[in-house]
Parts: structure tokens; sequence; C-alpha cells
């Protein structure tokens, strides 16, 4: 019998994955790549929310154990998938400047808010404002990590490349059964996929779809991430990632006309040189009306839990939270209240009641 089987292999179930592994759990992960948020993610972690000048939940502690993590699995796959890199904030105005100045005055956002004005200039990018430092900040190759991380799952024959689905599980006094495979535990990490979920699908995941642009800029010479209403970020060769717009009532993952406008018009707005879109993507973030992740395990079946909710900050989320569920299954330990499923329990009671004659 297995300890884990894993629905997902997004940031989520990866993460999952490589915490039971690397406390000698058996685990298999099935994936039919039906959802591809995490691939697709520019992949930046930023400990700030800039729009409102808050600090991100948790960001310190978040912080410390992603970088353990990506750590981790850059020291097995030997492959460097974590890139720190300085986030500059362009500033528009001088008030922009204002409340930046003020915002690093706040006890929580000191460690994060440089109080240096970045007065560089950048080729090919106007900024008589100048710009604020964000600190420790940077970006995961996401797409490289999670093929790479597959192809290692692959050849040590712990994948599955195939959907799951739901009407072959079967309950056992010890765990789960699903087809021929007995586990002791089961973890749902399937994304905005949830909603195909039927132990889970009362929950309020509320996808939010978003696109992103990669791009060519010859002329564009960057060697740091330049966030405004959106961000742009260098990633090699004249290439950079530019995104993302958010849409709450889209729930494909098909590139549109309207996002490529919107991305056209905000590049416009920051970069005043030629550049060619090389590849428009598409993708739906797990997000949660609360804008905190759920996990936890099932009110009935004591065996099935969820790792789901990343929302926009999945890079950071994912090893901190799956670490939470593992220490949570295995030892008890209680998961944060603002994460816990058991927020959402009247839902839970309501959603039963409605199937009662
Ligand atoms: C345009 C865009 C930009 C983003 N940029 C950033 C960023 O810069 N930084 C950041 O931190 N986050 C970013 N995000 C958010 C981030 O991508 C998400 O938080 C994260 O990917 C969620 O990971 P997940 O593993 O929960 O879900 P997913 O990545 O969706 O993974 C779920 C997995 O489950 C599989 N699955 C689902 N159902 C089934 C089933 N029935 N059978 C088998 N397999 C199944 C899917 O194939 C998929 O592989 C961005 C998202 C988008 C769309």
């Amino acid at each position: 019998m297995l300890d884990y089987l894993i629905v997902g292999s997004g940031l989520a179930g990866i993460s999952f994955a490589e915490i039971a592994l690397k406390n000698n759990k058996s685990i298999l992960v099935i994936d039919d790549k039906s959802q591809n948020s995490s691939r697709i993610a520019g992949g930046l972690y930023n400990p700030v929310i800039l729009k409102r000048f808050s600090e991100v939940w948790n960001a310190k502690e978040h912080l410390v154990l992603m970088n353990e993590f990506y750590d981790q699995v850059e020291d097995k796959l030997k492959e460097k998938f974590n890139f720190k890199m300085p986030i500059l904030r362009k500033f528009f105005s001088i008030e922009e400047q204002n409340n930046w100045f003020a915002a690093s005055d706040k006890i929580n956002l000191a460690p994060f808010l440089s109080t240096k004005l970045i007065t560089k200039k950048y080729q090919s990018i106007d900024s008589p404002h100048d710009y604020g430092e964000v600190l420790h900040t940077g970006y995961v190759k996401t797409k490289q990590l999670l093929e790479s991380y597959r192809e290692y799952l692959k050849e040590n024959n712990l994948l599955l490349e195939e959907s799951f689905h739901s009407s072959f599980l079967d309950f056992l006094d010890s765990g789960i059964q699903y087809k021929d495979i007995k586990a002791r535990h089961i973890i749902f990490a399937e994304g905005f996929g949830l909603h195909k979920n039927p132990y889970f699908n009362y929950l309020p995941l509320d996808g939010t779809k978003g696109e992103l642009f990669l791009i060519k800029a010859p002329d564009l010479k960057l060697d740091v991430i330049v966030n405004t209403s959106v961000f742009i970020l260098p990633i090699g060769g004249n290439l950079f990632k530019v995104g993302a717009t958010y849409n709450w009532h889209d729930k494909t993952d098909l590139p549109t006309e309207e996002g490529k406008k919107e991305l056209l018009d905000r590049i416009k707005e920051i970069i005043t040189c030629d550049f060619e879109i090389i590849k428009h993507f598409a993708g739906v973030r797990p997000t949660v009306a609360d804008r905190r992740p759920i996990i936890g395990t099932h009110e009935e079946y004591k065996s099935i839990h969820l790792l789901n909710g990343l929302g926009t900050r999945g890079v950071m989320l994912g090893p901190a939270l799956a670490k939470m569920l593992f220490d949570n299954i295995e030892y008890g330990t209680p998961i944060d209240k603002e994460a816990d499923i058991k927020r959402f329990h009247k839902r839970y009671l309501k959603s039963i009641n409605a199937f009662r004659p």
C-alpha cells in the first residue's frame, strides 16, 4: 500500500510529492495536463502586494520555506530553477514615490521595501520619477521545473499520465483504492480542475483567468523585473515575459483578442522600443474569494485531503502549504486557520443537506 496518491502535478502537487519523498513516504502522482496555470505562470515571487502596499500573507515564513524547497529540488535534479532578481516598481509621479517611502517605514514592510531611490536609466523605458526596489524577490522557471520534476517521477515509475476519475475511487478501512492502486491517503491538488471533483466542489474556488506574453525586444536592456500595471521579466536572449491579465468571467485557458489588446496597451505604456510577440499564453488561477488557500481533510472521508487555492502566488505558497498539510496529516500539527478547509464547514453542511430528501 502506498502512503500517498497525488492528483495533480502543478506547483501544489509537486511540492507535496517532494515533501513526502523527502520524508521517505511512497507516492504515485496522476496528471492529465488538463490545467496549465503552473506551467505558464510568470513564476515571480514578491513578498509585497504593491497595489495596496501590504505584506503578502505570512511572507517572511513562506519565503524561507520556499527558498529551502527550491534549493532542495535544484540539488536533487541538478538544475537551476530559482533566480533571485530585484523587482523595481516604476513610479509615475512624485506622489507614488512619497507613498512608497511612507510604506517602507511600516514595521512589516521595512524588510522588503528599499528606501533607496533607483535612478538608473534602462534603455527603452522612460522613468522620469525613477523606481523603488522590492527586496527578497525573484522568479522560478516553472515550466522547466515541472517538466524536469515530471521526468524524474516518470523515470522512477511515480507518474501516471492519465485523468483521474472519481467514479473509480473506493474507501477502505486503512485508506483508499483507486482502480488497482491502494494508498493510505489521497491528495487532491487539481488547481481549477477541482470543479470536477465531487468531494470538494462545494468549495468557493473561483478561477481567475490570466494571459501572458513571451516577447522579443532586442532594444530593451533589462537585468531586473520591472513592475507597473504589468510585470516585465527578462529571461535572457532578448526575451521577456510580460503579464498578466485578470479575468473573472472566462474560465477557459485559450488566449483571447481582448487579453492581447490589454497586454499590448499596457506594454506600450512602459517600453518605447519595438517588440515581437513570440507566444501568447493563458491559464486559470485557482483563486478563492477570501484570497487564502484551502487545505485540509475531507469532513467525512478522513483519507482524502485537499491542497488548492494557491491563487496568484503558487510559487511562494506551494512549498509552504504542502508542508503544512503534510505535517497535519502525519503529526497532527494544526493548519493555519486562515487556510483551513474548516472555514467552509457551513457550505459543506449545506451541500450535503441539498441531497437529502
Ligand atoms: C497568467 C498567469 C500568471 C501567473 N503568474 C504567477 C507568478 O508570477 N507567480 C506566482 O507565484 N503565481 C503565478 N500564477 C499563479 C500560479 O500559476 C498558480 O498559483 C499555481 O499554478 C497553482 O498551482 P496548482 O498546482 O494548484 O494548479 P495547476 O497548476 O492548475 O495544477 C493542477 C494540475 O492538476 C492536474 N489535474 C487537474 N484535474 C485532474 C484530473 N482529474 N486528473 C489528472 N490530473 C488533473 C492538471 O493537469 C494540472 O497539472 C500565474 C497564473 C497565471 C494563469
